[in-house]
């Protein structure tokens, strides 16, 4: 990965954490972090270069917008946070215009460039940004339910007594109160959940309003998340950097509700190479058309 950068816009919480592990997981040769404050950013970039000795990243520095445009991979992590008890939809406002500036200023983008939306509400503003950037569909994308996904496994796996890596099964829509959980297709190495363990629809639904309500919980504690959307972020980066061609759930456009949602998808150095066909039973198809009502009425209030 010689020559390969990463720039990370917006070096708060999340970003400096996305940029140090992706430092730990040696990805990436140089990290660019910029932000309009510029000593936090330089105080970012001094205590991560003293990690430089532990890792195969060469280079952190800050950078302005237009070292940002030539990157490989631009992960947007700027703006406004949920306080607590906050919906993530009500920062669509502020952090929409907060995008509009960041991709304005980063114009012209290298042409075969990535960007990854990481900021909130992030379904709304990848779509805004596939409008605004002149970039292809496949290349805009969002964290979207990676990180709801995770933590779903996690719960279930914690459950029944099973690696959290065994677990197969996703959320999709909106990364939201409104997300999907996908249990019809659910299983654990091949064999249905149920078969592992008794779970009543009460008991799903328990497991996925934890799941629904980890954010708002994490944030009540300590007022931000950042290692678990970190570490999802640096994993979508390498399936990328890699054209590893692996399946992610993240927010991409699907034509079918004209919006960006979670839907599995096959990434690579294109971004999104495919849509993965997933067949939902009848209640999931429409909860997931509800997840898309619920984002296309934010995008359309905000004239996207
Ligand atoms: P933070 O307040 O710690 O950092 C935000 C940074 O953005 C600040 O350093 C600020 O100076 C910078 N910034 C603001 N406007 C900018 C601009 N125009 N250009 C460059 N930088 C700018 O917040 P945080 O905790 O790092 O959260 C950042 C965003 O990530 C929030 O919107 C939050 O909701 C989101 N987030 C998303 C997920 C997810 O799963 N997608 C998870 C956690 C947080």
């Amino acid at each position: 990965m010689k020559e390969s950068k990463i720039a990370i816009i917006g070096a708060g919480l999340v970003g400096s954490t996305i940029a140090y592990t992706l430092m730990l997981k040696n990805v990436i040769a140089e990290i660019i972090l910029v932000d309009i404050d510029e000593v936090r950013c330089t105080g970012e970039v001094l205590d991560l270069s003293d990690a430089l000795a532990f890792c195969e990243t060469s280079i952190v520095r800050s950078g302005t917008s237009q070292d940002a445009s030539l990157a490989n991979i631009i992960i947007i992590a700027a703006g406004k946070k949920q306080e607590p008890r906050q919906d993530r939809s009500e920062l669509a406002q502020t952090n929409k215009k907060i995008v509009a500036s960041i991709i304005n200023n980063i114009k012209p983008i290298r042409e075969d460039t990535i960007i990854l939306m990481v900021t909130n509400p992030v379904d709304v503003l990848t779509h805004y940004t596939q409008k605004i950037s002149g970039l292809l569909h496949n290349q805009v994308i969002g964290s979207g339910t990676y990180l709801d996904t995770q933590r779903l496994r996690g719960l279930l796996a914690k459950k029944i007594g099973i690696a959290r890596q065994s677990v197969d099964v996703y959320i999709l829509g909106e990364h939201g109160d409104s997300q999907v959980p996908i249990w019809s297709t659910a299983h654990i190495n091949g064999s249905l959940i149920k078969d592992f363990i008794d779970l009543n629809n009460q008991k799903l639904e328990q497991i996925a309003q934890e799941t629904r309500r980890r954010a708002y919980e994490i944030i009540e504690c300590k007022g931000a998340t950042y290692y678990g959307i970190a570490s999802c972020v640096t994993d979508i980066c390498e399936a990328i950097l890699f054209d590893q061609k692996q399946i992610f759930p993240i927010s991409c456009y699907i034509k079918e509700y004209d919006t960006c949602l979670s839907m599995p998808v096959v990434l690579g150095v294109h971004g999104v190479e495919s849509i993965v066909p997933t067949h939902l039973n009848e209640t999931e198809q429409k909860q997931l058309q509800e997840s898309a009502i619920k984002i296309k009425k934010i995008t359309s209030t905000l004239g996207i």
